[in-house]
């Protein structure tokens, strides 16, 4: 059913890269009464503030954008913290939701809460089959339980509540610290500090074999608003545009556009993750919806985002 424009709607996470999108589709899309707040308003991760929060606020829609999230070297050197705080605030968000009459609410997950070896594409009912991917389990495991308790809250209470399962995201507004981003963001900072020195090499970590899938954070609001008007069942849905491609031929694609010139060198002392993880998008193409946005124009538009930030010294 389509959502209320007037309907009061909070996106939680909205300084991140999917909330910020999510933010800004919604805000597109015509909707009136959007609700926000910082983490410095409202820290997700504690609960009377989160209760108290719902319970003055009380919004119909909520999005849960709000997460730890981080590359392969950040969920490898912080598991605690990827673990807690997500359980955190995704367990204070979906009950503060249901105990205040929220009536719609999409969670986010990942593509990495799916076995390391399942089958690829991997098809949503391929969770819980199979061993996670060491790298990041503690942050899939949290994940896992959202998703979970998406499906028991529906049960037990009724609930219109959604979860969602997220591809690699990249766009404006993405993390560009090295060492807590993801290898889209950390690539392009590297190419063009390296284009800018004139360096005449740029390190890749791992062996550039692992295939990874990349979905414009646009694509993803752009999703998310689609499921929450067009699906209503407890089963996550893959999100993502259904090609990969190897990390060697992406850092060749990331320095191609910023008119990098030199060589690229593999170090393969840094972890490759897990080998591929293509998500299977027969489910939502099948409810009417489809990645636009190609690869290469997205991230010749993310390259350009970089560059303002960087001549503005905000990253
Ligand atoms: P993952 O999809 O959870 O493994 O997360 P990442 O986006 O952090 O890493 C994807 C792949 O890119 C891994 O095989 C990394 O080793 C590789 N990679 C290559 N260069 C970089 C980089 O500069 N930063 C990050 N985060 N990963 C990189």
């Amino acid at each position: 059913a389509p959502l209320d424009r007037s309907a009061r709607t909070y996106v939680a996470g909205h300084r991140g890269l999917v909330g910020g999108a999510v933010l800004a589709h919604l805000q597109a899309e015509g909707f009136t009464d959007l609700v926000t707040a910082t983490s410095a308003e409202v820290d997700l991760r504690d609960r009377g503030a989160v209760e108290a929060f719902f319970d003055r606020e009380r919004p119909a829609t909520v999005v849960l954008a709000a997460a730890k999230v981080g590359g392969i070297l950040a969920n490898a050197t912080y598991p605690a913290d990827f673990f807690s705080d997500n359980i955190r605030i995704q367990t204070n968000v979906l009950d503060a939701a249901a105990a205040t009459g929220t009536e719609r609410l999409l969670f986010l997950g990942s593509s990495c809460i799916y076995p390391k070896f399942a089958e690829q594409p991997i098809r949503e009912d391929s969770l819980l089959t199979g061993l996670l991917e060491p790298t990041n389990d503690a942050y899939a495991i949290a994940k896992i339980a959202g998703v979970l308790q998406v499906q028991a809250l529906r049960r037990q209470h009724g609930v219109h509540y959604i979860s969602a399962m997220p591809t690699n995201l990249y766009g404006p507004g993405d993390n560009f610290n090295p060492e807590g981003s993801h290898v889209l963001p950390g690539l392009i900072r590297r190419f063009e500090a390296a284009r800018l020195d004139g360096d005449p090499t740029v390190t890749v970590w791992g062996t550039g074999t692992p295939r990874r899938e990349f979905l414009h954070v646009s694509d993803l609001a752009r999703a998310c608003v689609h499921l929450l008007e067009n699906y209503d069942d407890g089963a996550p849905v893959n999100i993502g545009v259904g090609e990969d491609l190897p990390i060697a031929e992406l850092a060749q694609l990331v320095a191609d556009t910023v008119g990098y010139t030199g060589e690229l060198v593999f170090d393969t002392t840094k972890p490759d993750g897990t080998p591929r993880k293509l998500l299977d998008v027969s489910t939502i193409h099948g409810l009417g919806w489809r990645a636009e946005i190609g690869l290469r124009e997205g991230l010749a538009a993310t390259v350009a985002w970089y560059r303002e930030q960087l001549a503005a010294g905000t990253v």
